[in-house]
């Protein structure tokens, strides 16, 4: 009778906890979602000011001239701190937007190799105002069609152009001056390997577990004159794993790193 009664009383607790626990969750999601909600209207409505700020910035700029040299000094400042705000407020955006389930993935297909190209590119003035070098190396020569064919993804183009940029841009920010930034693809199977692999500062082992994590960032003194949000590798972690990937860290103090991300060639 003991067992039994005991039984019983069990199952009502299990069933009144589930009860309570099950309408608590309701409010708490609900105000999670609110919260997102906002953090996404509030960077939105930023960036309407801010694009304004940079312009007028800008006007005044153009005729920097006229200016004594401690009010461009101070326009200079105020330019930079803009751009900065501009980043974090677009990457908050990103971030509020992905957290609702905002983005859709617009998927088509991407030659890996192309796009790894592009957007190195695209950072090539960014490396040599540091004096860092950056490098491709895909397939050996006479292999190139063929890695072309095989490193082909059914991605959001954006997405992972976002993605390399992220990488390619720590990987020059945290360089040393005469480094180098090397980047591989390679085709495995069903998966597209890019690796980024620069000859910089490296990350200490206590860090590496924390720099995916939102507004993170390894030493902050050091970090805080390489301007940066803090909030970069948390998008980049975000596209991999929205394209169903993985990416993974291999790092040295004084050394360098490799960040290495694995796509399926499919969606
Ligand atoms: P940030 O805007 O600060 O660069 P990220 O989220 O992109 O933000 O990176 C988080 C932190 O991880 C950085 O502040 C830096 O300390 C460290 N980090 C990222 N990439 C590298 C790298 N290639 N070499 C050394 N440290 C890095």
């Amino acid at each position: 009778i003991l067992i039994s009664l005991c039984g019983g009383l069990m199952l009502v607790a299990g069933f009144l906890g589930y009860l309570f626990a099950g309408r608590a969750m309701i409010p708490i999601t609900r105000a999670f979602k609110k919260l997102r909600e906002f953090t996404a209207d509030a960077s939105h409505e930023l960036r309407a000011p801010l694009t304004v700020m940079k312009a007028s910035v800008e006007v005044v700029q153009e005729h920097e001239d006229l200016l004594p040299p401690f009010h461009r000094e101070a326009l200079r400042t105020a330019k930079a701190e803009v751009g900065r705000m501009a980043e974090l407020v677009d990457h908050l955006l990103t971030l509020a937007r992905s957290d609702a389930g905002m983005i859709e993935l617009q998927r088509e297909k991407v030659d890996a190799v192309q796009l790894v190209q592009e957007s190195t590119r695209t950072m090539r003035a960014a490396a040599s105002m540091n004096g860092v070098s950056v490098q491709v190396h895909d397939a050996p020569a006479g292999n190139a069609e063929a890695l072309t064919a095989e490193a082909s993804l059914i991605a959001d183009r954006k997405r992972i152009k976002q993605l390399m940029i992220i990488l390619i841009d720590n990987a020059i920010k945290y360089n040393v001056p005469g480094g180098t930034v090397e980047l591989n693809v390679r085709a495995d199977g069903n998966l597209v390997a890019i690796a980024v692999k620069d000859s910089g500062i490296g990350i200490a082992a206590e860090d590496l577990p924390n720099i995916f994590d939102r507004f993170y960032r390894a030493d902050k003194s050091r970090d805080r004159s390489q301007g940066g949000t803090g909030l970069g590798l948390s998008i980049a972690q975000w596209i991999v794993s929205a394209h169903g990937g993985s990416m993974t860290v291999e790092s040295e103090l004084g050394v360098g790193s490799t960040f290495t991300v694995q796509l399926p060639t499919s969606a």
